[in-house]
């Protein structure tokens, strides 16, 4: 036979029928466990050729299996993540936003909220939530709300050169910001009223050259700076206007 074979013959010549009008896979799967084939020098998810062969379309979103039969392939059973929600994605209502990432349950997780909070504000389920919090090392605070240091100590960083880098949240792409007592305020200014005792005055920045810098001892408020102006302009003169 010469006839080239369609992306569809190959499909069936790969799966096995295996009662109740589901399909298992027979052939490649990829190191995520998805049934894939190669055709025509291209990489083709198993369940997207079914969803085709059973609609004529591809799916908008994700090809996935709608029935309990695990790996199932059967184009009957082929559905569109846009159009039909994935199995164990029901948590939320139907019209919920796209899912969170990852990256943005663990930025929170750092914050110290817990699991149920994070799951209502991502709209994804706090079952998720602990299973990242795990992958994270992050103990459960169910019992006990995050202190300001466990903030801290979850989100910098030393730097070379004495420097600590804050990986948490950026307000406007470069002010820090933590969760402390229901709100967000500055790390900067925390520390530096712990090292100072007293309250800072105007914008707490850096005074060591390294802008991402929030460790205590390298911070300076406006009454600092006014003063190591004063001290710039009695050894070297007038400052410049
Ligand atoms: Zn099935
Ligand atoms: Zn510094």
């Amino acid at each position: 036979m010469n006839t080239r074979s369609t992306v569809e013959d190959l499909f069936r010549r790969r799966t096995q029928p295996v009662g109740d009008g589901h399909l298992d896979w027979t052939g490649y799967r990829n190191k995520k466990g998805t049934a894939t084939l190669h055709w025509n020098g291209g990489t083709h998810g198993a369940l997207r050729v079914a969803y085709r062969i059973r609609t004529g379309q591809d799916p908008i979103g994700y090809a996935h299996a709608t029935c309990e039969h695990p790996g199932c392939v059967a184009p009957e059973h082929a559905a569109d993540s846009a159009v039909t929600p994935r199995r164990g994605h029901h948590t939320g209502p139907i019209n919920r936003q796209p899912s969170s990432s990852d990256d943005q349950v663990k930025t929170l997780l750092r914050e110290g909220l817990n699991d149920r909070q994070i799951g209502r504000s991502l709209r994804t389920s706090p079952k998720r939530v602990a299973r990242l919090r795990a992958e994270l090392e992050l103990p459960s605070f169910h019992n006990r709300p995050l202190t300001f240091d466990d903030r801290w100590d979850a989100n910098t960083e030393p730097v070379d050169g004495g420097h600590i880098r804050w990986t948490g949240r950026l307000r406007e792409g470069t002010s820090p910001a933590v969760h402390h007592e229901r709100r967000y305020v500055s790390p900067r200014r925390i520390v530096f009223e712990r090292l100072h005792g007293r309250a800072a005055v105007g914008r707490v920045l850096p005074g060591c050259g390294y802008g991402p810098c929030v460790r205590a001892e390298h911070l300076e408020d406006q009454p600092m700076r006014d003063q190591l102006a004063k001290q710039y302009a009695a050894i070297f003169g007038e400052v410049a206007a």
